[in-house]
């Protein structure tokens, strides 16, 4: 190579690009991670690590589409194309950083709803990948939509376990099996900042998921907080097909409510801090937009394993403060000078020692 591609180039190049091809570095990511052993920060539930399964969109455009874009109707007479994709997440209560594994891209079909897409996409996950990450012991998180037979049972098949939120509007066969029944109960008095709160938990053992014969049974607990004036202030609960005891119901809860993480510590990253996911980078007449997209979840991968466990990269963000400063340093110092390793550049950006003289 002679010289640097432009732009149009690569994008020409990338939209020919499988993007199942970059499925296997997620795995490799996840490896450097766990070796390194930064994962055993992130582990809870006696070992287990959590995955997070939720959809968001991608890539949104009211001209530019394909064969592959989903779409709806915006305003009187407009129609607005859209990408998405169900991500599989890494994280973990109490935690601030979330890992990206390989996502499972949303193609809808005629007849399908939203709903009807993300569970569909999330058992085609499962059974393809649930294999490789079965030696994590994974416990795999979701809202309501999953909380379903279906991806229930996919997620036991796939050697894991699940803790979905179970609304109880969506799931009336639990809600009739539960009244009448006294409920075991555990009422804990948690201080937060100044303040005092009570967190209530109730548990029930083997309720079934739905109202007909085929239904398997699993395990419903329940948080409630009040405040000391004995406000509401957060209730949910849940389905597992893991126990549920007196011990475990707090450390439960607490993993079930880590699922908001995907959208704090993973969406809103990507969306807002300087990856840019939603934007629009090009759509490409094949694979452009879903390439761009797992290329943008694998930097967000790397950047989270080189912040749990590499020492140089931690020193040069801890100096430049927010994570965009870090990456414009990086763009502006890589313009100018030509450094001898990674390593180097990385002790230049945490001021640890000058930068190279010129040629
Ligand atoms: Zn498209």
């Amino acid at each position: 190579m002679r010289k640097i591609p432009g732009d149009s180039q690569i994008r020409a190049k990338l939209d020919a690009v499988e993007p199942a091809m970059f499925h296997p570095m997620f795995a490799d990511i996840l490896a450097e991670l766990e070796q390194s052993g930064g994962l055993d920060a992130m582990r809870c539930l006696d070992g287990q690590i959590l995955i997070a399964l939720d959809g968001t969109e991608f890539h949104c455009s009211d001209k530019i589409h394909c064969a592959n874009c989903s779409h709806r109707k915006r305003g009187k007479s407009g129609i607005e194309y859209f990408h998405t994709m169900l991500a599989a997440t890494i994280v973990a209560p109490g935690h601030n950083r979330a890992v990206s594994l390989e996502p499972e891209f949303i193609v809808p079909q005629d007849g399908h709803d939203k709903q009807d897409c993300e569970s569909r996409a999330a058992r085609r996950w499962l059974a393809a990948r649930g294999a490789r990450y079965a030696k994590l012991r994974p416990i795999y998180l979701g809202d309501d939509l999953f909380s379903r037979q279906p991806v229930c049972e996919a997620v036991v098949a796939a050697a894991g376990h699940f803790l979905f939120v179970c609304k109880p509007e969506s799931h009336k066969a639990i809600e009739e099996f539960r009244a009448g029944i006294v409920l075991d109960e555990l009422t804990q008095r948690v201080r937060r900042g100044k303040q005092w709160v009570i967190h209530r938990y109730q548990w029930l053992r083997d309720v079934p998921l739905r109202g007909d014969a085929h239904s398997i049974t699993v395990n419903w607990l329940m948080i409630e907080i009040r405040d000391a004036h004995g406000n509401l202030r957060y209730r949910n609960s849940f389905v597992t097909d893991l126990p549920v005891n007196r011990e475990n119901v707090a450390e439960l809860a607490a993993s079930g409510r880590a699922r908001w993480k995907i959208e704090n510590e993973a969406f809103n990253v990507l969306k807002t801090k300087g990856y840019n996911l939603e934007h629009n980078f090009g759509h490409g007449k094949r694979n452009l937009s879903t390439v761009l997209a797992i290329l943008n979840l694998l930097a967000f991968a790397c950047h989270t394993v080189c912040e749990l466990a590499a020492g140089p990269w931690r020193a040069a963000r801890r100096e430049l403060v927010t994570r965009q400063g870090f990456f414009q340093a990086l763009r502006i110092i890589t313009s100018y000078l030509v450094f001898d390793s990674w390593d180097d550049l990385l002790r230049t950006l945490a001021f640890a020692r000058p930068p190279p003289l010129g040629p």
